[in-house]
């Protein structure tokens, strides 16, 4: 993994700067693809595409930013650069918060940035089964407080993610392989798994080394987000 130059940003509400890392080139060693479409892959970060500004607290999309910079920490001294570009943070991640106020907000302008909203909402609310699954293949005794940080999340936004998946499942094309997974995961997770079953047993080749695993999750009755398998 290589890392790009820093671009430095400004919130398009008040000017704060704020500093996004950039990305020269990562690989997918090591990754992981689970059931609803989530890679996670170490050597291949993700860095937002939508922010909370720490000066004023708005939320916006990078793309609507004015980049004021750039600082390459590769091969510049980031003493040579502005002072404030120097003291600028790095952008916040957005959280299950920022993605419900930017849906709310109706920040998404087409069909992809909803998708992209509402795929993410869903991903970082099935993350904390994932670290369930990671911490009990290590054994590790944080279990116990890991349930209680699922309870928290569920309560807040459990509502609104039957919301989400609702609209999220109309949107998804089921004409389209990748599309047609994630509609049949959301139907196997909030428990129509016939509906699931009927739209796996029917996935094209191509990703039937991923649809029929969740096939098997479906038929045994499993409603939970799975690591698959190569
Ligand atoms: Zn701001």
């Amino acid at each position: 993994m290589l890392p790009g130059p820093d671009q430095i940003i400004a919130c398009p509400q008040c000017g704060h700067l704020a500093r996004r890392p950039t990305l020269s080139s990562g690989n997918t060693f090591h990754s992981v693809q689970w059931s609803d479409g989530r890679l996670e892959a170490p050597m291949l970060p993700e860095y937002p595409d939508l922010t909370r500004c720490r000066g004023c607290r708005a939320l916006y999309w990078i793309r609507d930013a004015r980049q004021v910079g750039e600082v390459d920490c590769w091969h510049e001294d980031i003493e040579d650069a502005p002072q404030e570009w120097q003291v600028a943070e790095r952008v916040d991640e957005p959280g299950l918060d920022e993605y419900a106020d930017a849906l709310e907000a109706q920040m998404a302008t087409d069909r992809d940035d909803e998708l992209f909203l509402r795929i993410r909402y869903w991903w970082l609310f099935n993350d904390p089964q994932r670290e369930e699954q990671s911490l009990a293949e290590r054994g590790s005794g944080r279990r116990k407080r890991r349930n209680k940080k699922v309870l928290a999340i569920s309560e807040k936004h459990a509502s609104r993610m039957e919301a989400n998946l609702e609209r999220l499942a109309k949107l998804l094309d089921a004409r389209k392989p990748p599309e047609r997974i994630m509609k049949a995961e959301i139907a196997r997770q909030t428990g129509r798994l016939d509906q699931a079953i009927a739209l796996l047993e029917k996935c094209p080749a191509g990703l039937r080394e991923y649809s029929d695993q969740i096939l098997v999750f479906a038929r045994d009755g499993d409603r939970v987000v799975r690591p698959l398998s190569d």
